[in-house]
């Protein structure tokens, strides 16, 4: 076919999955054709068909695909309605129900130890004295499962489905149909579970909230609204031509006939049909060879089931020969929303036949009362529960391979090649056994050799078929290029991602060598962990919680640092501890296996992490490594849920470890929980478990530091009170009213990622005085903010893929809000400076960049990009451009830092010289490590410090301020020997009173006391 002229009109035929797409494809691109439907709704064997409300399937359809266009199709066209749902199917046979996949105890149960025995040694015979010449499907199967498999689990259903004793099939089919598949992988499956060699056993697939049916009705509309006419009850009963031109096609439609002309056809009607209604008819031979073509029908018998629950499958097949049911769909398992009454469940029970027959010629109550019979024989409901039924006659369900339709397809294709401007698509239309992405891509593919002057070849797409209505060959999840790839390509993949990883640890390292050749601590990660860390021994070390929150992974850095080399390396150990965790986004994105990580995102989103522009603030220091770890957890957040059983525990360790070092991680917890609930796999449930764990101790944590303080939530996020009468004194944001947070997010969660601080600062300026206009000029700018920014996020997440559309835009607006939330204390110079206390925006700025970059996304089976992609694009290049630009530049200005081996030295020779870390004003204090190590357990209390501990306790015992607990402190000589015990204080924790006091760990007690619980009142010194 050639490229074609605007003023040329196409013409589609059937409004099936292959029309529907095609006539999508042209809309796309500005063609919109008529789509000509025989049935009154579209959908064709896909459509959805309602009965008093209760919604059937012709057969249940599964919706899977290695296609990633066909993918992001159907995800566009449904958003939140495609849900991913799980699978449950087993098969019933001799009585008695069989997991599938083969689970071994249930395998072993249900045949016996002597028929799993004889299974066996029938798979030795078969493979030892195989048949030759291997001719038929039962030649096939005995021949790889052994005899006695193939009569349990291949022969009664196989039969059923063709109508036609195996021994009459053609092997070929068999070698189509259930590609890949041994006895001895099937058991090797029962054990470990493949990531994609064989393509049975996945445990979920895709399906619409309201059945497929949902999906073409859906995709009609959208056509229609694309300007294209989809006219149901519009059969063509004839295809005019002229020569090797179609010229148009007659309808029957509403009685008349009509002629629609055009100048391009794409046809999805039955190939022998297509033949046969040809005026002036097709050579002889060719309408033999249409008139030849064989299928296989089927009938649904729907019930409804009076009971709420009948099983847990989606759906059964019946391999027992004793009813005719050949499989067993149960709706509501599919999509709850198919079953309009809670109260009932719906049951579609698929008898296979030819039309005529005499199950196809059986009225339709001979047949409700057949399905009634046969689900009370097989045990899953009782007759009387039924309440009523329908019958669905679907004619031409299956393109049958006899032993002459490959030659009868050859002879009328070598003719309808012939033809023009004529291509035949989809399933019937090809006479192959496609399912719906296999069809659809036949019309996205003929759209393309019309419009493009492509010569792709229709007949060829899916000539690796995996098929799975019967015999469970099913599509994998989109291939991953590690399963699909060589092992040398594998290796290069590898090499690249950890190429990626180095070269990213290396910028890293470039951005400020300084801290590595000479180390420094930042600010309470010296004055408090480290130098707790010096005196204490190593389980309190580990368990220190000196700030609100549980930083398991300071701790652990500060204790390595304190033990593993000498204290002028010290700090280079936290350095190297925060470079790790800063560079675990990088490693998590490299190992990624999400497939929307592909077409180079990945290696963006690294770009990302690194560039994003606000991180100077976090920048190598364990303190704030959670803000790495929760962009570690949120990529994590993003993976599927079948990623391994190894890989599966990396992630839920990670996640759980970045759960214990900090708050912002725990804030995905909610996502983790959804996640979870949608895929039910275990990988979900483990990080779900390791994060709600660590959450659990963080608050905890949280609960016990509140309560040694006497304080509830609510102070700590008022604490930083107006310091009123100060002069251009900062105030928490709640004292600045509503419109503040909006300003906020705009301004350091939008503006600043995007365009950098220049213009962060500017926004700022302008916003701030608007936000505190007073009464409700305030909140309307409030309210007006706020929606502007909720339809920004909404409109871009539009654009991300549905499975990760929710967790990337959920991730933005959690952390956001903990962002904003913090703001609302001391922090809010978060309101009053754009660059300012960067940290709490950069988690929120790299999430709204990866929101952005999986917006950019074209129309799948179009060329051109949207809208919506292209101002994704823009504002993402930007942000990195800008990133990019002030990369080098950043941090330099924090080089001036004090230099700590000089303070080690003066430290050593004067042992009451605090240590100067960054930034100014911040010391740290050491005891001297001799009289440390002189001391008994491990705690110490130097000579030197007693007194001011002493005086400090003292000052303490005076004071006024509201407490729960006594502490006693114990202090030591330097020669060991205890020179003061039992101090009390009125100081509700060791670690809030040695945080007061602001003194090193041995000045502390070891045996804080609940014993007696007052309530004093101090004055905070100043
Ligand atoms: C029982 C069963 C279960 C299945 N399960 C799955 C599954 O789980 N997953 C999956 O992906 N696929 C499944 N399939 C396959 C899937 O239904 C088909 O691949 C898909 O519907 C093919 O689309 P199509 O457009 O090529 O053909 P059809 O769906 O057959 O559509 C062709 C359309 O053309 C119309 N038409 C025919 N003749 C004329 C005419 N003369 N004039 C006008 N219109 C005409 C028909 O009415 C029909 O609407 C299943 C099929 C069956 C039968």
């Amino acid at each position: 076919m050639s490229g074609c002229t605007s003023s040329d009109r196409f013409v589609v035929i059937g409004a099936g999955p292959a029309g529907l797409t095609a006539a999508w494809a042209l809309t796309k691109r500005g063609r919109p054709p008529i789509v000509l439907e025989r049935g009154p709704r579209v959908g064709g064997l896909a459509r959805t068909e309602s009965y008093r409300g209760f919604r059937f399937d012709l057969g249940g359809h599964r919706f899977f695909t290695k296609e990633p266009t066909v993918l992001a199709i159907w995800q566009e066209i449904l958003g939140a309605d495609f849900l991913r749902r799980p699978r449950l199917s087993r098969i019933y046979y001799d009585g008695k129900f069989f997991a599938y996949p083969l689970a071994p105890a249930n395998a072993l149960r249900g045949l016996g130890l002597v028929a799993t025995i004889r299974v066996l040694l029938s798979y030795v015979r078969w493979h030892l004295f195989p048949h030759r010449p291997e001719t038929t499907f039962e030649h096939w199967v005995t021949n790889r499962f052994g005899r006695r498999l193939f009569r349990t689990f291949f022969q009664t259903y196989t039969e059923k489905v063709w109508g036609v004793p195996c021994s009459e099939l053609k092997a070929e089919w068999a070698a189509q149909r259930i590609k890949d598949l041994s006895l001895a992988t099937a058991a090797l499956n029962m054990f470990i579970r493949p990531r994609r060699t064989v393509k049975t056993l996945i445990e979920e697939f895709h399906y619409p909230r309201l059945g497929p049916g949902m999906m073409w009705e859906a995709m009609r509309e959208a056509v229609e609204r694309g300007g294209a006419e989809v006219r149901t009850d519009a059969e063509v009963v004839a295809v005019e031509r002229q020569g090797r031109r179609v010229t148009g096609v007659a309808l029957a439609a509403h009685g008349a006939r009509e002629v629609v002309a055009g100048t391009h056809f794409i046809s999805s009607m039955p190939l022998g049909e297509l033949i046969a209604r040809l005026d002036p008819p097709a050579p002889d031979d060719v309408r033999r060879a249409a008139a030849a073509l064989r299928y296989r029908d089927f009938l649904t018998v729907c019930l409804i089931v009076d009971r709420p629950e009948l099983f847990p499958d989606n759906w059964i097949y019946v391999h027992d020969p004793n009813v005719r049911v050949g499989r067993i769909q149960n709706f509501k398992n599919w999509s709850p929303d198919m079953v309009p009454d809670p109260g009932k469940t719906t049951l579609g029970l698929e008898y296979f036949c030819n039309a005529g027959d005499d199950l196809w010629a059986s009225s339709d109550a001979d047949l409700v009362a057949l399905a009634r019979r046969e689900v009370e024989a097989i045990g899953l409901a009782p007759a009387a529960a039924v309440v009523d039924g329908c019958v669905m006659r679907v004619a031409k369900a299956y393109p049958i391979y006899d032993s002459s339709y490959a030659e009868h397809v050859r002879v009328i294709r070598a003719f309808v090649d012939g033809l023009e401007n004529l291509q035949t698509a989809g399933r019937n239309g090809l006479h192959r056994y496609d399912n719906q992405d296999h069809a659809m891509l036949t019309g996205l593919l003929a759209v393309r050799n019309a419009l493009d002057a492509e010569a792709n070849d229709l007949w060829a797409v899916n000539t690796d078929a995996e098929y799975h209505e019967e015999i469970e060959a099913e599509a994998p999840p989109p291939p991953e290029p590690a399963a699909v790839a060589t092992p040398r390509a594998r290796l290069a993949s590898a090499g690249l991602a950890v190429g990626a990883v180095l070269a990213g640890v290396a910028l890293m390292w470039a951005r400020q060598p300084a801290f590595f050749s000479a180390p420094r601590f930042w600010a309470e990660e010296g004055r408090v962990f480290f130098a707790r860390a010096w005196t204490a021994p190593w389980w309190d070390m580990l368990t220190a919680t000196p700030l609100d929150y549980f930083t398991l992974w300071t701790n652990l850095a500060v204790g390595a640092a304190v033990r593993l080399v000498p204290l002028e390396q010290a700090p280079l150990v936290t350095t190297l501890a925060a470079l790790a965790v800063q560079a675990l986004p990088l490693v998590v994105l490299a190992c990624a296996v999400a497939p929307e990580w592909r077409d180079g995102r990945r290696w963006v989103a690294m770009a990302i992490v690194l560039l994003a522009s606000l991180s100077d603030e976090i920048w190598l220091t364990t303190l704030h490594s959670h803000y790495y770890f929760a962009l570690a957890a949120f990529l994590v957040l993003l993976e599927p849920a079948d990623v391994g059983r190894v890989r599966a525990a990396l992630y839920a360790g990670l996640v759980g470890l970045a759960g214990l070092t900090g708050p912002v991680p725990c804030f995905l917890l909610p996502l983790f929980a959804w996640k979870y609930r949608r895929s039910r796999r275990p990988a979900d449930a483990w990080q779900l478990v390791a994060l709600g764990a660590a959450t659990a101790v963080q608050l905890a944590v949280l609960a016990t530091t509140l309560a040694g303080r006497d304080q509830t939530p609510a102070d700590l996020l008022a604490r930083g009170a107006p310091a009123a009468g100060r002069p251009g004194a900062r105030r928490p944001i709640a004292t600045l009213g509503p419109a503040a947070v909006p300003v906020i997010v705009w301004t350091k969660m939008v503006v600043l990622p995007i365009l950098g601080v220049a213009a962060a600062e500017r926004a700022a300026a302008t916003l701030h005085d608007v936000a505190r206009a007073p009464g409700l000029a305030g909140l309307l700018f409030a309210g007006g903010a706020a929606a502007g920014l909720g339809l920004f996020v909404g409109w871009l997440a539009r654009g991300v893929p549905p499975r990760l559309r929710w967790l990337v835009a959920g991730s933005w607006a959690l952390v956001a809000s903990l962002s904003v939330l913090l703001s609302y204390g001391s922090k809010a110079i978060l309101f009053y400076s754009a660059a300012g206390s960067s940290r709490y925006a950069y988690v929120p700025g790299v999430l709204l960049l990866i929101l952005l970059l999986h917006a950019v996304r074209g129309v799948p089976g179009d060329q051109r990009p949207t809208g919506r992609a292209v101002v994704a694009a823009l504002l993402l290049a930007a942000a990195l451009a800008g990133g990019a630009a002030r990369y080098p530049d950043a941090l330099r200005w924090k080089a001036s830092y004090p230099d700590w081996t000089a303070e080690v030295a003066r430290w050593r020779r004067n042992p009451a010289h605090a240590l100067r870390i960054w930034p100014p004003g911040w010391s740290v204090r050491l005891a001297p490590r001799r009289e440390r190590d002189a001391c008994p357990g491990g705690y110490f209390q130097p000579r030197g410090f007693s007194a001011s501990a002493l005086a400090c306790a003292r000052s303490m015992a005076s004071s006024r301020r509201r407490s729960s607990g006594w502490w006693s402190e114990t202090s030591y000589d330097s020669a060991g020997s205890t020179a003061r015990s039992k101090s009390h204080g009125p100081f509700s924790t060791p670690s809030a009173q040695r945080q007061f006091c602001g003194l090193p760990y041995g000045t502390t007690c070891r045996s804080w006391s609940l014993k007696r619980r007052s309530r004093t009142a101090r004055t905070t010194p100043t």
